[in-house]
């Protein structure tokens, strides 16, 4: 019987020996683009002539299912059971990537060929996601070898051809096909770390929630000379209204868009965060955001509200007249706890309070946020069990600042989440010379054999009791 260490090292020579190389080539070389408006052919067939070839063998049964959303690439559930009574563990990913913005990548690298330059992998998806999902894979395989083809649990796979389209039809499968992906955990990897030199795990994300707010004064424009000052200016009264919103230190106003206090335990969990530094990153502002938190504390623990466009007249061709109407776009990012649901009604009732009941507001687009609780068990087992295979203690993200579709996982199918994720801020995800770096990726084959290796150890905190309890 081969040990947790054998297993470690079946995952290192896969990576050594090239094959990680090769299985990660042949993935980028599928077209797999989903956010062109086409579902193209290549979507289904990275699930039929790449992941199902792979995990049939490995004893998945693999379905793959047409998206119930009218345009939606297909979805895979590939489910591999051991036994009815044990426990069961749902892995995601996705291998759809967007568009490879072909012409301007430079130096002989496009997004549709594997190419290693010294540590950087370069090529469209090998950051997000098809190097994610097959650095799990690959750890998975180290495992059934080690393991004489046994896990000890059981293990479903989830894999989308849309995510870079919203995920269309990714809540309506989960919903559907509740049964087939019940399960009682839920580990993934997609984003990045927080910083390239040390594994992180995140167990959640923020959500968002972007809106606008019109103001349309009259039906057109008129001359500033001939009536300014006996007609109102949308654009003026659309900035003071803003500003009750958020001010000019980038702190929100509105007290039901604020969220809950910081913890002791989200404090502890953060404190030790470094938010950017790295060379590609920018510098952060003084005076900035929420007053008396750390950058840590304001970008993971806290909500903020951004403009992220604002329009009135021409601004590339001003001319001199009373704009007719004023836009501005907006978004709110929040953390768990934040009524923002009712976001719109907020909003609506706190510039009716301050005088601009006229302001049109609409919400646009909206995703919830999520987070694990830092005391659930699964918390520690996954800190230690990383540690143990990489010898590095992972920084532990409450939640992501990005977002992920990660509430349909926490809240519909009801599983705690765990994300390791192999990529790291300067990946160059979707933009050209999207790339991983190569230790990063050898090191996460070995935090995700860990993990898959010691899920199947007693010491797992299955809900469920331990393993040997509930199967042998
Ligand atoms: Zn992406």
């Amino acid at each position: 019987m081969m040990t947790r260490h054998d297993a470690l090292a079946l995952a290192g020579a896969y990576f050594d020996g090239g094959r990680f190389f090769d299985d990660l080539s042949r993935r980028v070389a599928l077209r797999t683009e989903s956010d062109t408006g086409s579902t193209p052919p290549s979507l289904d067939a990275y699930l039929r002539d790449e992941l199902v070839p792979r995990l049939a063998p490995l004893g998945f049964d693999c379905d793959i299912v047409a998206n119930p959303a009218p345009g939606g690439g297909p979805f895979l559930i590939a489910r591999r059971v051991e036994g009815p009574r044990l426990p069961t563990v749902l892995s995601y990913g996705h291998g759809d990537v967007v568009s490879g913005q072909d012409a301007q990548w430079r130096d002989g690298l496009t997004p549709w060929a594997l190419v290693a330059r010294g540590e950087r992998w370069y090529g469209r998806g090998t950051a997000d996601n098809k190097g994610q999902h097959s650095i799990a894979l690959g750890a998975l395989e180290a495992v059934l070898k080690a393991r004489d083809g046994r896990l000890g649990y059981n293990i479903t796979w989830l894999i989308e051809m849309g995510e870079e389209a919203a995920s269309p039809g990714l809540e309506a499968v989960c919903a559907q096909r509740r049964h087939e992906l019940k399960a009682d955990l839920f580990i993934a990897s997609d984003g990045p770390r927080v910083r390239a030199s040390r594994p992180t795990l995140f167990l959640g994300s923020r959500g968002a929630v972007n809106f606008s707010l019109r103001l349309k004064a009259r039906e057109r424009a008129y001359h500033s000379g001939n009536w300014g000052g006996v007609l109102s200016n949308p654009a003026t009264e659309l900035a003071h209204a803003v500003s009750t919103l958020v001010d000019a230190r980038g702190r929100i106003l509105v007290d039901a868009l604020r969220p809950p206090p910081i913890d002791d335990a989200l404090h502890r969990a953060v404190a030790g965060l470094a938010i950017g530094g790295d060379a590609d990153d920018p510098e952060l502002s003084a005076d900035w955001g929420e007053p008396g938190l750390t950058p840590a504390e304001r970008l993971v623990g806290w909500n903020t509200l951004e403009i992220l466009a604002m329009g009135a007249g021409t601004p590339q061709r001003p001319v001199n007249a009373i704009p007719a109407e004023a836009v501005v776009h907006c978004q709110l990012r929040f953390v768990v706890g934040t009524p923002w649901q009712d976001l719109e009604r907020i909003v609506r009732e706190h510039l009716r309070a301050h005088g601009f009941a006229h302001v049109e507001v609409n919400v646009t687009l909206s995703g919830a946020a999520t987070r694990l609780d830092l005391d659930n068990p699964w918390v520690d087992w996954a800190m230690r069990s990383i540690e143990s295979s990489t010898g590095q203690r992972p920084d532990l993200l409450p939640n992501l600042a990005g977002s992920l579709p990660n509430d349909i996982f926490a809240r519909l199918l009801r599983l705690p989440t765990l994300w390791v994720p192999h990529s790291y801020p300067a990946c160059a995800q979707h933009a050209p010379h999207e790339h991983l770096l190569a230790p990063l990726a050898r090191e996460g084959l070995l935090a995700m054999t860990g993990l898959y290796w010691d899920l199947g150890e007693a010491q797992a905190p299955w809900e469920s009791g331990s393993l040997a309890a509930t199967a042998r």
